[in-house]
């Protein structure tokens, strides 16, 4: 499990919190000791770690208490916000040229997936509806130039190459032209790999980027050299300037390191992550969402900002007040399902739910189903049944008349009505959430 000796350590320190009243610098000594560890086991640069259990700590300790939120769920909201600030705080996006073709130059150590990720950036590209061009600049090992030729017509891309007499800042060049003649958007250019830093590399990425002006220069790193993979993009950006990082490799059992320090250490933000090895595995870096993962929250924190967005802060209040009455009703239930409606579709919102994100299609469209299920049953109702669902409860009659109506069998009418009264507690839960603006109680 990514992640998953980083996410455990964090939970240590939460459970150090429980049952206290209030945060201190006294209570904090042991959680924070505990993610000071945890950081560093996850291979994080020591230094990055001091300044983040110092920034955490000040925060915490200097924190009014937040009406309804715990001192462990505090911890935690404040973590999460400082572990999105050291990934960069917001997404960085590719920049594409202004005119011309955008020119996109990639440059990595051996084996860290560089090939790999030249066919899966077509692939991405493609689905922003940009046509793109691969150039096949690696001349030293002419089964690299085999490989992203095989893979290029595997995502269905050109791979423009000259074999390997030709020099590489040459090869770039003639590329580009190529690209622009026949007017492709978006042209990744391939560079050589070695297996350490050398002179002789450097000199020529250097050279390959005077020659084609790249729009991003993007160093790939793998993610299982922890906080090695930060140590290089602090050193490609001094030697040949680069615009960011692509991270590969975080399926298997990177421990976060690389992920957490780049940004902190080199100043260049991941632009990129790349997931395995299939062509779709390579995604924009969310810092939001890996904070997410990391302290194994999967994305509630998304789902909960979208909520409140969606929902209005007065009707948030009002349906507030309902749920406390113990008066959610039907009607209620309905607008709820809407208010999901409106976030999403299913899958979306499914994906950002802890444990949820490996719903198979088929699941996905089965749970929209029965929400149009639920609302055929609802609209059968009386008005006062939705508004008074122990009437329904009451009488059998009434379910009987409501399944008939609305052409389902008498259980499942009888299955929505003690959903709802389910639901009732656990709306009452998730609204705490949402007021209070901390997490881990949905998950429990
Ligand atoms: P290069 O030497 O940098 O060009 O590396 P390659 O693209 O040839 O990749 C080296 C190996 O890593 C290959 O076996 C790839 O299938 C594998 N690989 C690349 N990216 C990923 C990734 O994101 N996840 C996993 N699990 N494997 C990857």
């Amino acid at each position: 499990e990514m992640f998953g000796q980083l996410t455990t350590g964090f939970e240590t320190a939460w459970n150090k919190l429980r049952g206290v009243d209030v945060l201190t610098k006294e209570n904090m000594v042991e959680p924070m000791r505990d993610i000071r560890r945890a950081l560093l086991e996850a291979d994080v640069s020591l230094p990055v770690v001091r300044r983040f259990v110092q920034s955490v700590t000040d925060r915490a300790i200097g924190t009014d208490v937040i009406r309804g939120v715990k001192p462990d769920q505090q911890l935690v909201k404040i973590v999460r916000d400082e572990l999105v600030q050291l990934m960069g705080g917001e997404v960085s996006d590719l920049v594409f040229a202004k005119s011309g073709p955008t020119v996109i130059l990639l440059a990595g150590l051996q084996g860290v997936g560089k090939t790999t990720v030249c066919a899966k950036l077509a692939f991405y590209l493609k689905k922003l509806g940009k046509s793109c061009m691969l150039v096949a600049g690696d001349v030293y090992r002419p089964a690299a130039i085999d490989q992203l030729k095989i893979l290029g017509e595997q995502v269905g891309v050109p791979v423009y190459s000259e074999g390997t007499d030709v020099k590489p800042s040459q090869i770039a060049r003639n590329g580009v032209e190529e690209a622009k003649k026949k007017k492709i958007d978006v042209i990744v250019v391939d560079t050589a790999g070695r297996l350490q830093i050398d002179k002789a590399m450097m000199d020529e990425l250097k050279e390959v980027k005077k020659a084609v002006n790249p729009t991003e220069v993007l160093l790939v790193v793998d993610a299982m050299t922890g906080q090695e993979a930060a140590a290089l993009v602090t050193t490609f950006n001094i030697e040949i300037g680069i615009t960011g990082a692509i991270l590969t490799k975080l399926d298997g059992d990177s421990r976060g390191g690389a992920a957490l320090s780049v940004k902190e250490v080199s100043g260049k933000p991941i632009k990129l992550v790349g997931r395995g090895e299939k062509m779709d595995d390579l995604e924009l870096f969310y810092p939001d969402r890996m904070a997410g993962r990391i302290l194994g929250m999967g994305d509630v924190l998304s789902l909960v900002e979208k909520a409140e967005e969606v929902m209005k802060q007065e009707d948030a209040e009002e349906m507030q007040k309902k749920i406390m009455s113990a008066n959610f009703d039907f009607n209620d239930f309905l607008k709820q399902t809407r208010t999901v409606a409106k976030m999403g579709s299913m899958s979306k919102i499914l994906g950002m739910i802890p444990g949820m994100s490996k719903v198979s299609p088929a699941q996905i469209r089965e749970a929209e189903k029965n929400l149009e299920f639920m609302e055929s049953m609802i609209n059968a109702m009386y008005p006062e049944e939705r508004e008074k669902p122990e009437l329904l409860a009451q009488s059998r009659e009434r379910r009987r008349r409501v399944a008939k109506e609305s052409q389902k069998t008498e259980q499942q009418v009888s299955q929505l009505v003690a959903q709802l009264f389910e639901m009732r507690a656990r709306m009452k839960k998730l609204m705490g959430v949402m007021q209070g603006g901390s997490i881990p109680a949905l998950s429990d």
